[in-house]
């Protein structure tokens, strides 16, 4: 490889790429861009690319079926949408909107400011917020003498929270803020796949609190020292982004790199085997064809049917990663028939509310080019691991439920002007305690099979940037062999 470009004038190897979600399209995005001769084939069961990734337009609408914007702290989406040319199309979201609504005894109250996922960098809003009872706020503020835990294992999100800030911030905050992201069980969830900064602040600062605070201090340092520095530096970016045209124009763009023929869409891979003369063959409704080398993009657990056969440990290692599964529904109102005055991005419901609901995305206050003037597009989360017999709801059992919820959380009249719902099962891989153990013990089986690797969200991380990762890692390693 040089520059990394790879220079194999004589490059006939066959790559065959299973699944094009982004995990999947990414990975081979990354075998022709680094190898322009690459002989690359991207399978895909289903009649369209994306995975769960799936914009829809309708009635003035832009309406995001699943993921609707991706982080920019973990650089891989803002890097490949700038090497793809989509940097013009980055929309932030809106500033005015920026907070975060917790619902209690069914009102909106705002996340108190400075309240990063499980730990304050300001005390004042805590001491004030309506979301905690004195006693709930004075445990959670007690947090900064509470000694570290020694024991290096994994943990339970629910444990880690409510050792460090007590059962009430957990109930009220914690527990709805994560669900939000990882439609988890949290007394199974495990830290160290997930949100380990968090471990990392304990173990080298003893306390939360303390580590917020240092980092606010030096932040602030850091940043009056390079003030101008940084206000010449170019673009920055809100914390999430998304595309203008919706989130399939990256899907679009990646497929548009890949050369003609190589997309094989309705081409389920049935089996997969060591090929006769080394590589693997993959059963096509079809017939059968060889590969050099495999990246299978798939959820894991196809990937554990797929690798079954051929290693029976690996196989059942992939298939042990639970998912969950969750349901969208996207509702379309006039602005006029909303009485709650909305200023965040959405909200998060705790499950001690016992609201059929997990949270609700304010989607055009978020974005507003994704609504008409004068509309509103709500996007209404149901199912993950707290209620997984709402996301199996048919649509005419589902939507009542939902809007008889939405209404009364955000005082709206009337009758919605559009629905869309989207059903997604076993798409959200659970990373349960132990999880890091786990991906270990797959790679290490992995690497025992020359040709085969794998990608997807199950691994190293449910977001788009960390999908895209696994994919280019994965294509890298192939043309690495
Ligand atoms: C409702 C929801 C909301 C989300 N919100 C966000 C968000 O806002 N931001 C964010 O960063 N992330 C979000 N995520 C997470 C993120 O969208 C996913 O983790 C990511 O898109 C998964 O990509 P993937 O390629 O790993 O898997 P998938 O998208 O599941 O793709 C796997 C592909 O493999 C194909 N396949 C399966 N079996 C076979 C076979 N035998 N042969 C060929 N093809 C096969 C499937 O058809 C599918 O196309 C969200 C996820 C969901 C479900």
């Amino acid at each position: 490889m040089d520059n990394g470009v790879v220079d194999r004038s004589s490059s006939s190897r066959r790559i065959a790429v299973v699944g094009a979600g982004i995990a999947g399209l990414a990975a081979a995005h990354r075998l022709v861009e680094l190898d322009p001769r690459a002989n690359v084939t991207l399978f895909e069961r289903a009649g369209r690319l994306g995975g769960v990734l799936h914009t829809v337009h309708e009635a003035g609408f832009q309406v995001e079926q699943s993921a609707d914007n991706f982080i920019t702290t973990v650089p891989f989406g803002l890097e490949l949408c700038r090497r793809l040319g989509l940097t013009e199309q980055l929309v932030q979201t809106n500033p005015a909107y920026r907070r975060t609504y917790v619902v209690r005894r069914g009102r909106l109250h705002t996340l108190p400011d400075g309240f990063l996922m499980m730990a304050p960098t300001r005390l004042w809003p805590l001491a004030l917020t309506p979301i905690l009872s004195p006693m709930g706020k004075l445990r959670a503020a007690l947090e900064y003498f509470i000694p570290p835990r020694r024991d290096e294992g994994d943990e339970s999100m629910a444990g880690f929270v409510r050792r460090r800030l007590g059962r009430e911030a957990f109930d009220r905050l914690v527990e709805p803020l994560v669900s939000a992201v990882y439609a988890a069980d949290l007394e199974r969830l495990s830290v160290d796949a997930t949100l380990s900064r968090f471990r990392d602040m304990e173990r080298e600062h003893g306390s939360l609190i303390r580590a917020m605070r240092r980092q606010m201090a030096q932040r602030r340092r850091a940043h009056r020292g390079h003030s101008r520095e940084t206000s010449e530096s170019g673009a920055r970016y809100s914390m999430f982004v998304t595309l203008r045209d919706g989130l399939s124009s990256l899907v679009d763009a990646l497929a548009a790199r890949l050369p003609a023929g190589s997309i094989r869409l309705e081409t389920p891979v049935e089996r997969l085997a060591p090929g006769m003369e080394g590589g693997w063959t993959l059963s096509l409704p079809g017939g059968s064809e060889t590969f050099d080398a495999v990246i299978l993009a798939t959820p894991s657990y196809v990937a554990g049917e797929l690798v079954g056969p051929v290693d029976g440990e690996l196989g059942r290692s992939l298939s042990s990663i639970e998912h969950s599964g969750t349901a969208i529904v996207s509702v379309g109102f006039e602005s006029r028939q909303i009485a709650q005055p909305i200023h965040g991005m959405g909200a998060v419901v705790p499950a001690v509310e016992r609201s059929p609901i997990l949270a609700v995305s304010f989607s055009s206050h978020k974005y507003v080019h994704r609504a008409p003037e004068g509309k509103q597009v709500f996007r209404v989360f149901v199912g993950g691991a707290r209620a997984p017999e709402m996301a199996e709801l048919s649509d005419g059992e589902l939507v009542p439920i939902v809007l008889k919820e939405l209404k009364s959380l955000l005082g709206i009249s009337g009758e919605p002007i559009y629905v869309n719902v989207a059903h997604w099962p076993r798409t959200m891989p659970q990373y349960h305690v132990g999880h890091l153990d786990a991906v270990t013990r797959i790679r290490s089986l992995v690497a025992t099979h020359p040709g085969l690797e794998l990608a997807g969200n199950a691994y190293q991380g449910v977001g788009l940037p960390d999908c895209i990762h696994s994919g280019e890692q994965a294509a890298e390693r192939v043309l690495a062999q």
